[in-house]
């Protein structure tokens, strides 16, 4: 067995505690008990003493035979002590050897004061001596002696501690049996949770604890089953992660091997022909440094690696610069990029350089999803944020995708994404950072006709230092 069990634990020390708290509570009521028979029985032998001794004092001649028969009937014996410190029986025959007589009480006794204690022999027998002088002046005996025999007390008191000591050893059993139940009950769930991460340490993350108790074990229970459940998502996410990544890069990759391949052999036939193979070199290279870029992004901020720089931002003026720099690229498919800039919008708190690359995230998406058309960047302030929303009347996004466009590598449709050019992780950058900065991303499309994304971004007074997540 191993005794470095919780449940043994706990029970030697429930044990130790029973066993302190059984044998004082065992000793307590033996003295109570002790005590109050002793009390009964010094109480007797005084009331009897003291009628003995108005007895003697008396002087009446029939004393001798009315002390032998009150005696005999209250279960007591009597002995006179003569002057010269003898002890006599009632007859008047000395005694041999009177065990209960010791030398100081007789002294006290012929000296007239009365004396009283308790006595044993050497067979363990406890007597209660009761000695008391006789002030008469005929009386020939100056004391007389009650000896009470403790015997019938000490066997009620051995009956009782039997009983007690039985009692005890019952309660012992009956709470050793409660502590065996108890831990096992107490470690079987732990055992339980101990193999459970166990399984989870060697990668199986599939299984889950069957919890049934609400109490503080119960949800440990709970919270193994979701980190087994966490860690289940993350390995699957991180998979198709991977898978993404590879196919991301392997398919640039293709086109820069074959064409190069079809440029270095020789096989262009004319000048047009080879600068159209460059072109798609060069976009498939840019594609690349694009990706990697995003990913590397992506990877600092799930490392917890980027700090963002908070300051009050003027949104009307990172909205100017970014719509310039994607004006060329707008102007190139003949779309017209409008503003609508609120000027009373308080200014918000974030990051000047990430706020710019939402904004141009969602702009160059706009232009790349749309064909013919315009663009409008608005500005419009509510009760404590500002709203910052790209609207485009491009070719829009299903319904049922909306939910998943912010998920890293998602594209709507892939093969059409691709001939645009983008990575599919530019929209889940735009959600990572406006939350990072306590702001909110929403989306509103109609397939055919159009995008809008919205972002909410609280203002400056309102959200407070401390909430920008960095
Ligand atoms: P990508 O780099 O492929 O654009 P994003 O993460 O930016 O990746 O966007 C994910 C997908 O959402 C895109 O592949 C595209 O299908 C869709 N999408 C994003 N913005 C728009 C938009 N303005 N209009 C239509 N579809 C869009």
């Amino acid at each position: 067995m191993n005794i470095n069990r919780i449940g043994l634990k706990l029970g030697a020390a429930i044990i130790v505690l029973m066993i302190v708290i059984l044998a004082s509570a065992g000793f307590a009521v033996d003295r109570l008990f002790t005590n109050f028979y002793d009390a009964q029985m010094r109480d007797n032998a005084q009331g009897i003493a003291d009628h003995f001794t108005t007895m003697a004092e008396s002087g009446d001649s029939s004393v001798q035979s009315m002390i032998r028969n009150f005696a005999e009937f209250s279960n007591v014996k009597v002995y006179w002590l003569s002057d010269d410190g003898k002890v006599l029986t009632l007859s008047g025959t000395k005694l041999a050897d009177p065990s209960f007589v010791r030398a100081r009480d007789t002294k006290r006794l012929l000296s007239g004061y009365p004396v009283e204690y308790m006595s044993g022999n050497t067979s363990g027998r406890r007597f209660y001596v009761v000695g008391r002088p006789i002030r008469t002046d005929s009386s020939a005996r100056p004391a007389i002696y009650i000896v009470s025999s403790m015997t019938e007390i000490d066997n009620s008191l051995g009956r009782l501690r039997n009983l007690l000591m039985l009692s005890g050893l019952g309660a012992f059993l009956l709470a050793l049996g409660m502590i065996l139940i108890m831990s096992k009950l107490l470690s079987r769930p732990l055992l339980q949770m101990q193999q459970m991460t166990e399984k989870m340490a060697n990668g199986n993350w599939d299984t889950r604890l069957r919890v049934g108790s609400r109490d503080e074990i119960g949800m440990l229970g709970h919270s193994i089953n979701d980190l087994a459940a966490s860690l289940q998502r993350y390995r699957d996410t991180r998979q198709a992660f991977f898978s993404n990544i590879s196919h991301e890069l392997r398919t640039p990759v293709t086109y820069l091997q074959g064409y190069a391949k079809v440029l270095t052999d020789g096989l262009v036939e004319s000048d047009k022909e080879k600068k159209q193979y460059l072109s798609i070199i060069y976009q498939e290279s840019l594609r690349l440094e694009h990706l990697i870029n995003d990913l590397f992004t992506l990877s600092k901020m799930e490392e917890g690696q980027i700090k963002l720089k908070p300051e009050p931002l003027d949104l009307r003026e990172i909205i100017r610069t970014a719509v310039q720099k994607v004006k060329l690229r707008a102007e190139k498919k003949h779309l017209s990029l409008q503003m609508d800039l609120h000027d009373r919008v308080p200014f918000v708190r974030g990051d000047r350089q990430r706020m710019e690359q939402v904004l141009l995230n969602l702009l160059e998406n706009a232009i790349r999803y749309t064909e013919k058309g315009s663009i409008l960047v608005r500005l419009s302030g509510q009760k404590e944020a500002a709203v910052l929303s790209v609207s485009d009347t491009g070719v829009g996004i299903p319904k049922d995708e909306l939910p998943y466009i912010f998920e890293r590598f998602y594209r709507v449709e892939k093969s059409r994404a691709r001939k645009f050019g983008g990575t599919g992780l530019g929209l889940s950058i735009v959600k990572k950072y406006v939350e990072m900065q306590g702001g909110t991303v929403q989306v509103d499309s109609e397939p055919g006709s159009g995008t809008t994304f919205r972002l909410i971004l609280p203002y400056e007074e309102k959200q407070g230092k401390g909430r920008i997540k960095s």
